[in-house]
């Protein structure tokens, strides 16, 4: 029950490795589609299995509004409600609520926040997180850390990085003493905030590493700030986080930004934009994005990529899921994110493949030039 790194690159700081979980192995680096309330829109868990999904992220903020807790403990775990038998990441519902929920009050207890449902109030706690995490039954429980808007000031940054140790010294004490946190024995990630800015990365990256056993994420990142300055914090991170931990970071991203993460040695990720973007009509391909509401697709009937092995690309052509999606049918939204999850599975596949080979930086910069979009 840990993290192994594998291979290493020799021309990058790439690496291939996985982490044991007691419902399978995670071969990194990863990326996990999002299940928001314990469903990856319009995909079943079949459909994820097929396409080779090894784990999916859950939000603990919305499950715990919606069903709720008494729901899913009656169920016997989020596993058994949605039928997911892989693992299973969760959220800390600290980022929800600091992006979504109107905020009453933030304190070095807790945070009280109004539900985006129904306006009901709930006071948050390291503790409750934990807690939450651990009836969801969740196989790597994430840190309750306090994550700022991207472009803060100096004092709610550095208040952010010292409540974050706090918390997650809160949340570790809490899991240590619990029964459940023993027997399921799910994995503990600790998360490093700080902004971009180098010191306080460092001072977050030292205060949480003591509550890191096989993995430790890098958050407050993809909040708004610079691409350039997000990549120097991930070089920095890379530099100081130990090798033998998995290194998420957190809500990202496009495939050119997974593949220059990987460079700067991250083994996991997370994104909603293969599913956000697929019902917006956005197919992520090996030549870039393609928007298939386009009127050149009219009458092109080819699939969306030709080297694809997805349901969508072995059956259907660009100008059918054009008219399906000028339809409204839901079926376009199914077919779409059947195709950007699958495209972004064989995205990590392909990247694993290319470290062991030695063969990723080279594959890297060509891959790059052909999928950077010309449109963002
Ligand atoms: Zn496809």
């Amino acid at each position: 029950m840990g993290f192994t790194v594998e291979s290493e690159d020799t021309a990058s700081s790439a690496r291939v490795g996985h982490l044991v979980t007691s419902r399978g192995e995670i071969p990194t680096p990863a990326f996990m589609p999002i299940g928001t309330y314990g469903a990856v829109k319009t995909l079943s868990p079949r459909d994820l299995k097929e396409i080779g999904a090894d784990v999916i992220l859950g939000n603990t903020y919305h499950l715990y509004l919606r069903p709720g807790m008494d729901v899913i403990k009656d169920a016997g775990g989020l596993h058994k409600f949605m039928a997911w038998e892989s693992p299973i990441l969760t959220d800390s519902g600290g980022f929800q609520i600091f992006s979504l929920a109107e905020l009453r009050k933030i304190s070095d207890d807790g945070v009280i926040f109004t539900s985006i449902l129904d306006g009901s109030e709930h006071f948050l706690t390291p503790e409750l997180s934990m807690e939450i995490q651990l009836t969801l039954g969740t196989d790597i429980i994430m840190a309750f850390d306090e994550c700022p808007p991207g472009g803060s000031d100096d004092a709610t940054l550095r208040g952010a990085v010292k409540r974050t140790e706090n918390w997650a010294d809160r949340c570790y004490k809490f899991l240590q003493g619990n029964k459940g946190f023993e027997e399921l024995g799910p994995h503990f990630f600790p998360i490093v905030q700080g902004g971009v800015d180098e010191e306080l990365r460092k001072q977050s990256a030292e205060t949480v590493l003591p509550f890191a056993q096989s993995g430790i994420a890098i958050g407050g990142l993809a909040v708004g700030e610079e691409k350039e300055a997000m990549f120097e914090t991930v070089v920095l991170m890379n530099n100081i986080l130990p090798r033998d931990k998995l290194r998420y970071l957190m809500g990202v991203g496009k495939p050119e930004d997974i593949i220059n993460a990987v460079l700067r040695g991250i083994d996991l990720f997370d994104c909603v934009i293969p599913t956000r973007n697929a019902r917006n009509g956005q197919f992520f391909t090996w030549d870039g994005k393609l928007n298939i509401h386009n009127s050149q697709f009219n009458k092109d009937f080819s699939p969306i990529s030709e080297n694809c092995s997805c349901y969508t690309c072995g059956t259907f052509t660009r100008a059918y899921l054009r008219h399906l999606f000028k339809l409204n049918d839901v079926l376009a939204l199914h077919l779409a994110s059947l195709h950007n999850v699958t495209f972004y599975i064989e995205l990590m596949d392909t990247i694993r493949q290319k470290i062991e080979k030695g063969t990723f930086a080279p594959w890297a910069k060509d891959t790059l030039l052909a999928v950077s979009p010309s449109d963002d």
